[in-house]
């Protein structure tokens, strides 16, 4: 969907409460790197949209521009210019923590055991208010509200060893999603969580290297694909190439399948899954699971698109643009009034009338949030001439917030933590609503029943699928840093 979730309503004053996350982009031994960063945050424009960021080193220099907004309204020709050098790290940041204030903005750069030091970061750290306390208590004064900068303090105050050892030490002390990159003059470090719950790769750029969240990063910039970065693995890259390191035990891997169903483009490919693909995969299984009779099936633009071919194809009827999409409305984008809205003034979706008119129409959504969303676009279609509108959405029914870095509504907002299916199917006024089954989503991706996380787990292949079910796999801590046992205990996951 691509950045809709949270603006798909702009019109509406509310909508689907989630966002994406961030993402992040780092270039070692390249030529115009800062060039090459910009193209990259493009392509990763879709992981965050209000705030962009890059810095480069140039001997033992550090350059760098930040600033709110898109790609395109952050940097000009000038800004790059004066990004000089061949090491870059960029950013683009959705405010999942700490307030979308420029101070938040990444890469971050502090000065650290005598040298500068830049850091991005993808995702959240769940124990990041408990550490910052700690912090603050010893007398760290923190810049920014964002739980990034816990990051930065714990290698401040690192003793002994090297930089990479402080990093070491410091990502072995914080828990929760993340994908960093920290840039300084001797090296790019690149760091994916010991649960791999937020993606990383690593490419290779003519004689340099490249890491990013998604590899349609790599295709933008003509960099080649070499391998995803491990769980719990950090790599150093440098003038001696790439050295892997194991900064900790890959315990149970839970890539989070949002980053699937919704989050990442389709063109990416996460831990050797091409993302259209098993969205399409997800569709043909939702298609065999909850079967209707329908003249046409459509898709929510964009990220349901995939689904809605795959449910066509395995339902042998006819798939087709139901719903156009205006891509074009910025953050800056003046929201109509409520007299606006009421009198029908819709800017992010209209239906293709001719499409769906007196048709049986099967509209294929990747999930439902608060389900506002969802009954504003069934009653579109029906003010369009839809006959009957059966609701199929391609992922399990989304019950419990998420802490790693996707900024959700609270449980009792999520329609599914309140309302049984039949009450849904009422409540966004659908003729009827069917989910994907937890088991045919990971069958859809590729995994054995094992990768549910329904028990402590092995090393295997596995997800993260706790907003389905409640089980997260890591610890979670209350607002005073104490470790919220019943969490996952109450409900026989992980603690
Ligand atoms: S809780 Fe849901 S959105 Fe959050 S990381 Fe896990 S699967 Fe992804």
């Amino acid at each position: 969907m691509n950045g809709e979730w949270g603006d798909a309503w702009p019109d509406a004053g509310s909508g689907r409460h989630w966002h994406e996350e961030c993402g992040v982009f780092g270039a070692w031994g390249c030529d115009h790197a800062a060039q090459l960063t910009y193209y990259a945050l493009y392509a990763l424009q879709h992981r965050g949209q209000e705030s962009a960021g890059i810095a480069t080193v140039d001997g033992g220099e550090m350059f760098h521009h930040r600033g709110l907004g898109l790609v395109a309204e952050v940097f000009g020709p000038e800004d790059l210019e004066r990004l000089a050098g061949k090491a870059a790290v960029g950013h683009v940041r959705y405010s999942t923590t700490g307030a979308n204030k420029l101070v938040n903005a990444q890469p971050m750069v502090f000065d650290v055991h005598g040298g500068p030091l830049a850091l991005g970061h993808n995702g959240n750290l769940v124990n990041a208010g408990v550490l910052r306390r700690e912090l603050e208590d010893q007398g760290s004064i923190f810049q920014s509200t964002s739980d990034t900068e816990v990051v930065a303090h714990l290698i401040a105050r690192h003793r002994g060893g090297s930089l990479v050892d402080a990093i070491v030490d410091s990502l072995r002390t914080v828990q929760g999603a993340y994908a960093f990159v920290f840039l300084t003059p001797d090296g790019l470090v690149a760091a994916r969580d010991p649960q791999g719950l937020r993606p990383m790769a690593l490419g290779r750029f003519g004689s340099g290297w490249v890491v990013a969240s998604e590899t349609c990063a790599f295709d933008t910039i003509g960099a080649e694909f070499v391998r995803d970065i491990e769980p719990g693995e950090l790599l150093v890259i440098n003038g001696g190439g790439v050295q892997p390191v194991r900064f900790a035990e890959a315990s149970r891997k839970a890539l989070c399948t949002f980053e699937y169903i919704y989050f990442a483009r389709p063109d990416s490919d996460i831990d050797g899954r091409n993302v259209h693909l098993v969205r399409k995969a997800m569709g043909k299984r939702l298609a065999e699971e909850a079967p209707t009779e329908a003249d046409v099936v459509i898709g929510v633009p964009d990220s349901s698109i995939s689904a809605a071919v795959g449910y066509a194809e395995a339902a042998g009827i006819p798939y087709e643009m139901g719903l156009i999409k205006n891509k074009y409305i910025g953050r800056t984008f003046i929201q109509p009034s409520q007299a606006l809205r009421e009198r029908g003034v819709r800017l992010k979706l209209n239906p293709v009338r001719k499409v769906v008119e007196g048709k049986r129409v099967v509209m294929v959504d990747d999930s439902i949030v608060r389900g506002t969303t969802s009954r504003r676009i069934v009653q579109m279609l029906r003010d369009a001439g839809a006959r009957e509108v059966h609701v199929r959405i391609s992922s399990p029914p989304v019950r419990f917030p998420c802490y790693y870095g996707i900024d959700t509504s609270a449980r009792e907002e999520l329609l599914a933590a309140r309302l049984s299916v039949e009450e849904m199917t009422r409540a966004i006024g659908a003729d009827s609503l069917a989910f994907l089954s937890e088991d045919g989503m990971l069958q859809a991706l590729g995994a054995g029943p094992e990768a549910a996380g329904r028990g402590q787990g092995g090393p295997g292949d596995t997800f993260c699928n706790a907003c389905f079910h409640g089980r997260y796999p890591t610890r979670l801590y209350d607002d005073l840093g104490k470790h919220v046992m019943e969490m996952a205990a109450h409900r026989g996951g992980y603690s």
